[in-house]
């Protein structure tokens, strides 16, 4: 059953200028099958000298691909949309074999990543501009956008195919070229991306990889032929490649962690909301940046809401993503389940209730496992309150109105999603206006927004003005240029040293 087991160790290496290249820096890190803890892979970690040569790589196909017309560019990005969608499953299998999630979920993933492919093939839609005639007198006035040049991508091991499309998709298709840094820890989805990319007939050097570690982060942050960089991780990551970013005069979206809240009102359908609380906590174990975190009980439905939260546990099927009858898989690693799993030692010793603990009830065969677990009596000053724990353990806490749920949700350092369920549409149009959070599902958990909208978050969730992918997306991979144009027309020529007017 287990797809992913092998006897020898494969290399992972770069892809730069439309081949596959061998890491030289002698430096490399582990890549393991979560499922089984076995390690399956080594990835090379680039020097900054082999950062260097894709970046002299991307500017050089820079200088043909921005000439590509955009009728070409669309076509391409249909015969993109094409093979990707005949490899979905080579995709999703190589995310089970590394990620760990299972596989109907990595499945999920490439789906929303395509959803992104799909969204570009209207590039020229999208790239088109404004024209104003006779904005004055045998003036014309008008905006076209232009590609920034080489950009870089910089991704967490979450979702190793979909971000990456969040960036390389609308990034190509506005004519710039791309250098990605996947995650070290699940980087074999950025090397079947490169080489789909030149089967559907990208032109070589216009979508890179460059695997590796800090070195190769600071090296794209420092580089002066990089324009701009997307970033999507961890918080304190984000912020430092934020200000490095932008000190070197990048531009710089950076996405950062999360801490999503669920609140439930009175009101709200109990069995509905408990549903919703066990899909959204514990699918991809948690290692989700829009997981539910924490459920708001507010009211008297806390101890119905925690039943029936509590009843659907035992169902929750944990094992290999790749056996069919799994519904939660492996953390990454084992560093990180160990982190996850010591929330259920501080959370009670400070004071909350162990509702399920899920150290009992993760497969013991040696990979990176822990069951679905829940802490009730969840207060702000915890621990399991206030970090991201991003792994299968949902926290409960419960307040005595809505007031004190919205301003839980407004005084926390995150601001990525966050859900309402009730029955009431007045109180939610409400909620959806007064909540500082980027995202907002009502009576939805997980309200990541389709290809044509834009994600982001606010507060610590997003450093940058530009949220990422669809209309924010095109902004940030463009920048524009206002062309004033006049034709001779001897009946309007004169002298005037006056500062330009309208006439
Ligand atoms: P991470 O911050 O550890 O790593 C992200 C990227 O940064 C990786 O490519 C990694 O190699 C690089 N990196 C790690 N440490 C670095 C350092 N010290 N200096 C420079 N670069 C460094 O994040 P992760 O563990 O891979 O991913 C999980 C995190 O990502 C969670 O916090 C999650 O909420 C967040 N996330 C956010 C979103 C979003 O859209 N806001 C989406 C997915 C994941």
């Amino acid at each position: 059953m287990n797809a992913a087991v092998t006897t020898e160790l494969k290399t992972i290496g770069h892809w730069i200028g439309g081949a596959s290249v061998a890491g030289e820096s002698g430096r490399t890190g582990p890549v393991y099958n979560p499922a089984t803890g076995e390690q399956t892979g080594e990835v090379a970690f680039a020097s900054v000298e082999e950062f260097d040569r894709a970046v002299t790589t991307a500017s050089d196909a820079h200088t043909t691909w921005r000439h590509f017309s955009l009728s070409k560019r669309a076509e391409l990005f249909f015969r993109i949309y094409q093979l990707f969608d005949e490899h979905r499953d080579d995709l999703a299998r190589l995310l089970t074999a590394e990620h760990g999630k299972v596989l109907s979920d990595a499945h999920g993933e490439v789906q929303r990543g395509i959803e992104v492919i799909e969204y570009v093939c209207g590039i020229p839609e999208l790239l088109k501009g404004a024209y104003s005639e006779q904005a004055s007198s045998g003036i014309d006035v008008y905006s076209i956008r232009q590609p920034l040049g080489v950009v870089a991508g910089i991704t967490p091991f979450n979702f190793p195919a979909m971000v990456p499309m969040w960036m390389w998709a609308p990034a190509i298709a506005c004519g710039n070229t791309f250098i990605l840094k996947p995650s070290e820890k699940d980087p074999s989805a950025s090397l079947l991306t490169a080489e789909l990319l030149k089967e559907a007939g990208l032109p070589d050097g216009v979508f890179n990889v460059v695997q590796g570690d800090k070195i190769a982060v600071d090296a794209i942050l420092q580089h002066p032929g990089i324009a701009a960089v997307s970033f999507v991780g961890s918080t304190p990551i984000a912020r430092y490649v934020y200000e490095t970013g932008t000190k070197a005069g990048k531009r710089v979206q950076a996405l950062g962690g999360a801490k999503n809240h669920m609140i439930v009102l009175p009101d709200a359908d109990i069995d509905m909301a408990a549903d919703a609380a066990v899909s959204a906590g514990y699918g991809s174990a948690g290692e989700r940046c829009m997981a539910v975190s924490v459920v708001v009980a507010v009211g008297d439905t806390a101890d119905s809401l925690v039943d029936a939260i509590k009843s659907r546990l035992p169902a929750v099927k944990v094992g290999d993503g790749f056996d069919p009858s799994s519904e939660m898989g492996p953390l990454v690693t084992r560093e990180h389940r160990d982190k996850v799993a010591s929330y259920l030692e501080s959370g009670p010793a400070q004071g909350a209730t162990l509702v399920a603990d899920g150290r009992d009830t993760a497969p013991d065969n040696g990979g990176f496992f822990l069951g679905v677990s829940l802490l009730d009596d969840v207060t702000p000053e915890m621990d399991a309150y206030r970090d991201e724990i991003f792994g299968p353990v949902l926290s409960v806490v419960r307040v005595s109105s809505y007031d004190e749920a919205l301003r839980l949700v407004n005084e926390n350092q995150y601001g990525n999603g966050v859900a309402l369920f009730t029955r009431d549409g007045g109180v939610a149009r409400q909620f959806q206006f007064d909540v500082n959070v980027g995202m907002v599902g009502i009576n939805v958990p997980i309200p990541v927004p389709v290809a044509y909208y834009s994600f982001g978050g606010w507060k610590n969730s997003l450093f940058g003005d530009r949220h990422i992918y669809g209309p924010e997306g095109i902004d940030f991979y463009t920048r524009t240029k206002a062309v004033t144009s006049r034709w001779p027309d001897p009946a309007t020529s004169r002298v005037d040293l006056g500062f330009p007017q309208t006439r």
